[in-house]
């Protein structure tokens, strides 16, 4: 079982927040759509082969320094697994938007650096991902040794998954692992194409933990169970409403999405962001929310402004008193209060978007609030969630990360993977 695994090989996997009674319930929702994971493979599975590892090591850069590098950070686990396990692991990723083949900017040199001081070992960086010079590199990996390989998409062919790419690609290696949570809603060479060469092709510590909290426990919560989902426009989050809504016991709605469902109650909301031709959809939403029990929360005060600036004129009003030329930026305190209290009883709540425009000092603590708030949930055995995405900004600008059960990595994967939808990278994973 992937998840009991992923506990049994390491502490730094151990989801935070999860009640003995939650992990219990868990692996039967994970059985359902297990894929096999990297700590289903055992030292003698692993010593000597080489592994192709997919990893999502997109850093930003700054020149040649990188800015932040959590996503490296966050590769490490799996890395030290295989090298603990004595195999020759091969480590790809993307970096940027290369256009027309390699670019120096786009170089993963930085990171081969980067990966050398956390790991505490030499990390061969590859002149390319294909090729003859990777084949002769890799035949000369010792056990547990690791090699780099350039940019994928310095190759046009990664992103259209053309198989003569995947099978070059393939060529070096004797397995995979998938470990790139953020691109696994892509069919890409190196992220669905290889498994077609490559038995067994497994999934990561990083993207299994995913898999976990996004699929297995939102299928499965303990309850009751929140949704809470804010943003900018209810159009980029429609699929991942009405998922949850078969799903949660609440639905809290924040952010900029708030005023179009407002509108659609018939109150006047002002300059506040609203999209016209979502209105049915808005109504509809919240009736099928009633016809399924789920308790629909929208704010009942917020925080206006006369412009959408940081040093804007601002005041709080009750979401019945928007005036005209005024928008609505952030919850107010009475709705923050309300959420707060709604959410003190539940065992799950999954949160994606911000409550406001939380860049903003002025408009940021609706959010900061709600993040303070699933921490100490956290603390109290509550199962919490960052669906990715601003929320997850918002939760590391609070320096709250640490705190929540899980902060997903993927931004796109993350979404779709709410909505309800098969992600490519992992559909071609190997069952367990
Ligand atoms: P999303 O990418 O859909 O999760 O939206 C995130 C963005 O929504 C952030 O950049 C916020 O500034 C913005 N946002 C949140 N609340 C509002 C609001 N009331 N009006 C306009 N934009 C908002």
């Amino acid at each position: 079982m992937a998840f009991v695994q992923v506990v049994a090989n390491g502490s730094f996997m151990r989801p935070k927040g999860l009640s003995t009674r939650a992990r219990a319930a868990r692996p039967a929702t994970v059985t359902m759509m297990a894929k096999k994971s990297v700590g289903d493979l055992s030292g003698e599975d692993l010593a000597g082969k080489k592994v192709l590892v997919r990893c999502d090591l997109n850093v930003p850069l700054d020149g040649a320094t990188i800015t932040d590098d959590t996503r490296v950070r966050a590769s490490v686990p799996t890395i030290e697994y295989l090298m603990k396990n004595g195999a020759k692991v091969i480590l790809s990723s993307h970096l940027g938007r290369p256009k027309s083949g390699p670019e120096e900017k786009f170089s993963l040199k930085p990171v081969a650096s980067r990966l050398t001081e956390l790991l505490g070992v030499d990390v061969t960086m590859a002149p390319d991902c294909v090729g003859e010079e990777v084949t002769s590199i890799v035949s000369s990996m010792d056990d547990g040794s690791v090699t780099l390989l350039e940019n994928v998409r310095f190759y046009k062919e990664e992103e259209k998954n053309d198989p003569e790419f995947a099978e070059k690609l393939a060529a070096n290696a004797d397995m995979f692992v998938n470990d790139a949570f953020g691109t696994a809603h892509r069919a890409h060479g190196s992220t669905a194409g290889v498994t077609e060469f490559l038995k067994p092709s497994v999934s990561g510590f990083l993207l299994q933990k995913e898999l976990d909290y996004l699929e297995g426990t939102v299928s499965n919560p303990a309850r009751p169970f929140a949704a809470i989902v804010g943003g900018s426009k209810v159009s980029s989050k429609i699929g991942v409403i009405e998922s949850l809504l078969a799903k949660v016991d609440k639905l809290i709605i924040g952010g900029g999405m708030v005023f179009t469902f407002l509108k659609a109650r018939g109150l006047n909301v002002g300059s506040s962001l609203v999209e016209e031709d979502k209105l049915d959809l808005a109504k509809e939403l919240e009736a099928k929310a009633a016809e399924k029990g789920v308790e629909f929360i929208l704010p009942t005060d917020v925080v206006i402004a006369d412009a959408f600036s940081a040093d804007a004129n601002t005041k709080v009003v009750s979401v019945e008193d928007i005036p005209d030329g005024w928008m609505g930026l952030d919850n107010g305190p009475e709705s923050t209060k309300m959420i707060q209290e709604k959410l003190s009883e539940c065992k799950t709540v999954i949160w994606n978007g911000p409550m406001g425009v939380f860049e903003f000092e002025a408009f940021a603590k609706g959010t900061f609030d709600i993040a303070d708030t699933l921490a100490e949930l956290t603390g109290k055995g509550c199962t919490t969630i960052i669906g990715g995405g601003d929320s997850v900004a918002a939760v590391e600008k609070a320096g709250l990360a640490e705190k929540m059960s899980h902060i997903s990595t993927g931004g796109g994967a993350s979404l779709e993977l709410l909505e309800g939808k098969v992600l490519p990278g992992v559909a071609a994973l190997d069952e367990n």
